[in-house]
């Protein structure tokens, strides 16, 4: 018999609106794995705390959420090569007491993307945003080779800082242009992602301020944004017959790689879809 549970969780402050704890616990119940998934409050001072507790307690890994992201990666043991690009980690493995940091956020950007069988190499892609968020899809698509990527954004200032460093870390084909006014999505784009909050719960009714008269109609629109899950700005690019995927995708896939780096298992990812659909009341 063997009732020790092993354990992962979230360190964040604010955590307790967070629902990626439901979609792992939701996964490791289908898998039938005694692991635990725990919500923690952790105060940015708190950082160097935690880690050593989740040491302490052979923690298996643990996810960072604001605002631990970035001062975390001076407590790990090694990073990987999205880390380095992006500059931020969502998600630790703690291997037999090596701290291994990761980024699943765009890692699980990229496995939706492939599910709606689009594949960035060569294409053209127009990213509004240079939030967090922004930054982990834009190093993945430099990553992955795209032919040129327009990241567009209301901050000059954000947009111009995270195109250049971008640039510099990649060499990769990545321009700005400032947000002012209606965007005009150009003609030969093969992917539009709206990386902003616009949208997100409780300013529903908003939407990201563009144009799609002149788009391809084959033109893939992604959002970030988890709640709800269907934007209006998705809603509306389906009604003008865009193919379409959603941010609950991302968040899916981003927890299932997470699963996956720690339990060395394949979760079902339509276990934790439905998890996150119930909590969010959809
Ligand atoms: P940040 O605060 O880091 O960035 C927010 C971005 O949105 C900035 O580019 C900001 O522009 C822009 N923005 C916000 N409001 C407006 C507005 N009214 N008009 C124009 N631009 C606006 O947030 P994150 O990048 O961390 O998160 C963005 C979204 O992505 C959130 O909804 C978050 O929940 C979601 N997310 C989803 C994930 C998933 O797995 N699906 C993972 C991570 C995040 P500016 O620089 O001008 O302020």
């Amino acid at each position: 018999m063997n009732f020790k549970a092993e354990l992962v969780g979230a360190f964040g402050d604010p955590i307790a609106e967070n629902p990626t704890g439901v979609m792992q616990e939701a996964a490791f119940a289908a898998a039938r794995l005694n692991w635990r998934y725990l919500m923690l409050n952790v105060q940015a001072d708190a950082l160097p705390d935690a880690i050593a507790g989740a040491k302490a307690f052979g923690m298996r890994g643990f996810n960072l959420t604001i605002p631990h992201k970035v001062a975390v990666i001076d407590y790990l043991d090694e990073v990987s090569p999205s880390v380095e690009v992006i500059g931020a980690v969502n998600t630790v493995t703690n291997n037999s007491g090596r701290l291994i940091g990761d980024n699943t956020d765009g890692k699980g950007f990229m496995r939706g993307l492939h599910d709606a069988a689009f594949y960035p190499t060569g294409k053209h892609v127009v990213l509004l945003g240079a939030g967090g968020a922004a930054r982990a899809a834009a190093a993945e698509l430099l990553l992955a080779g795209v032919a040129k990527l327009l990241v567009v954004n209301r901050s000059a200032a954000r947009g111009t800082s995270m195109v250049g460093d971008l640039h510099a870390k990649t060499n990769g084909p990545i321009a700005f242009e400032a947000w002012q006014g209606t965007f005009c999505v150009p003609a030969d784009t093969d992917l539009l992602v709206n990386a902003t909050s616009i949208g997100l719960h409780p300013d529903v009714d908003e939407q990201p301020d563009v144009d799609l008269s002149e788009a391809d109609p084959a033109m893939l629109v992604c959002d970030v944004v988890i709640n709800p899950p269907e934007t209006r700005f998705l809603r509306a690019a389906k009604e003008q017959g865009f193919p379409v995927l959603d941010g609950l995708t991302m968040l899916v896939y981003q927890g299932v790689i997470a699963f996956q780096l720690w339990t060395g298992r394949d979760p079902d990812p339509s276990v934790m879809r439905a998890a996150i659909r119930e909590v969010l009341g959809s």
